[in-house]
């Protein structure tokens, strides 16, 4: 049985204002207070872990430790088959030090044009990763892995979203992550599954 959270507010532990927002806009429904580590100016834990679980729990467990409250992280990336799962874990560091979503989107391209991926949607196979960490400042920790399936395409379209969507066509449709409105994406994200489940699990 997962543990419920009892509010009424929490640190959405992370540096990046798109997943900040998405992460308000879902959790509106719940009357939650929501303050992000970059309001609180807490520091940016180092990245450390093997896996995506590893580094959603360590950033959930500095920001509960560092602000005394609850607080949610997530640690999300894109896997290309191709490119043997990268960049994976190194999904922000593609996007070089300035955090350019088109530098690593544009490398993904390259590395599959250096491999020969053909314009198929196997050969050009992804999967958008999102776990979701909960931690408490007892250090209880509910987590969930939420993924969204796809494929890559060149050039990049589309000016919603963040980061990789503009590169990053779901299975099933014609359009971009980053072509669809916000209710859109999260309907389908690998965002929005992980959010769902781990509200069904600690929020109802
Ligand atoms: P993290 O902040 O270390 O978890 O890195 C996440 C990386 O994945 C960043 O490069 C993001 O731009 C990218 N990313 C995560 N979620 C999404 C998404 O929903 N759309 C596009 N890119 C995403």
């Amino acid at each position: 049985m997962a543990r419920h959270f009892a509010g009424p507010k929490l640190v959405v532990a992370t540096h990046n204002r798109g997943k900040a927002g998405e992460i308000r806009t879902m959790l509106a429904p719940f009357g939650v207070e929501i303050v992000s580590a970059g309001e609180l100016g807490l520091p940016v834990p180092e990245e450390t872990g093997m896996t995506f679980e590893e580094n959603a729990t360590l950033k959930a467990l500095a920001a509960t430790r560092a602000s005394g409250l609850p607080a949610l992280a997530d640690d999300s990336g894109l896997s290309v088959a191709a490119l043997d799962g990268q960049p994976g874990l190194c999904t922000a560091d593609w996007e070089g030090p300035t955090r350019d979503a088109m530098v690593g989107m544009k490398r993904i391209q390259d590395e599959l044009a250096k491999r020969g991926a053909p314009d198929t949607d196997a050969a050009r196979a992804a999967t958008f990763h999102c776990v979701l960490a909960l931690a408490w400042p007892d250090e209880h920790i509910e987590m969930v892995h939420g993924t969204l399936d796809g494929r890559i395409v060149w050039p990049p379209r589309g000016t919603g979203g963040h980061g990789y969507d503009p590169c990053f066509q779901p299975k099933g449709d014609t359009r971009t992550t980053a072509e669809m409105s916000d209710a859109e994406k999260n309907a389908i994200s690998h965002r929005g599954r992980a959010f769902r489940m781990l509200v069904e699990a600690c929020f109802k």
